[in-house]
């Protein structure tokens, strides 16, 4: 069974960790996406249940795209405007009860929804992850809740959250309890990932260098 259950006392609940997740600068077209021009990021508040700090530690699970579980971007308040779902169903050992979270299939919707109401992410959600692959997934969809665009050319749209998302587990690594073996192993997924996308969109990406990309210092915080 999943525990639901509030921590017993005298045990640890789960952990808060404020990540700092500043706005980065753009590889991609600006027709792409909309450089934070809307809602500049600053801060995320993610969560982890007590006892998870080893699955951030142990060895690499290949990232491979997949929505993967111990995810939810979990509402402070209901917000009606979005589709949202008991959080419990989905993330365990936060002692959840009647909170709800975003529904998994929502985050496109999100995107537009958040942009649409002006509503700042932050203000909206914190964020539940339990593991490394959760982690990368949920900074990923935060760079989509910030910037709004189309969504016509998802290699371009992708390559963009991906890279975001590695510098902002860079910048929080220590926080987080990532080192720099993980880190590279993270960096080197995406960039594969983002490869195979163009290749599937039969388009280039505007880097040509994909694995120096990602696995070099970029990006800059925006000015
Ligand atoms: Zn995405």
């Amino acid at each position: 069974m999943a525990d639901n259950t509030p921590a017993a006392e005298g045990a640890p609940g789960p952990v808060t960790v404020m990540l700092e997740v500043p706005a980065m600068k753009c590889v991609v077209p600006g027709r792409v996406f909309d450089a934070w021009s809307w809602c500049r990021s600053d801060v995320v508040e993610w969560r982890r249940p007590a006892g998870s700090l080893s699955s951030f530690a142990t060895e690499h699970t290949p990232i491979d795209g997949q929505n993967p579980p111990g995810l939810a971007f979990v509402m402070r308040e209901e917000c009606t405007f979005l589709p949202r779902e008991l959080a419990k169903l989905h993330v365990f050992g936060y002692g959840l009860e009647n909170e709800l979270a975003l529904a998994p299939w929502g985050i496109d919707q999100a995107t537009d929804l958040l942009y649409e109401r002006q509503a700042r992410p932050h203000d909206v959600f914190w964020l539940a992850a339990s593991t490394v692959d959760a982690l990368v997934w949920g900074l990923h969809d935060w760079v989509h809740f910030h910037n709004h665009g189309p969504f016509e050319e998802p290699a371009m749209t992708e390559l963009q959250c991906d890279l975001v998302a590695i510098a902002w587990l860079r910048q929080n690594a220590a926080r987080i309890g990532l080192d720099e073996k993980r880190l590279t192993c993270i960096a080197r997924d995406l960039a594969d990932l983002s490869r195979k996308r163009f290749e599937f969109e039969g388009v280039d990406s505007p880097i040509a260098d994909l694995d120096a990309l990602f696995l070099g210092p970029y990006p800059d915080a925006l000015e």
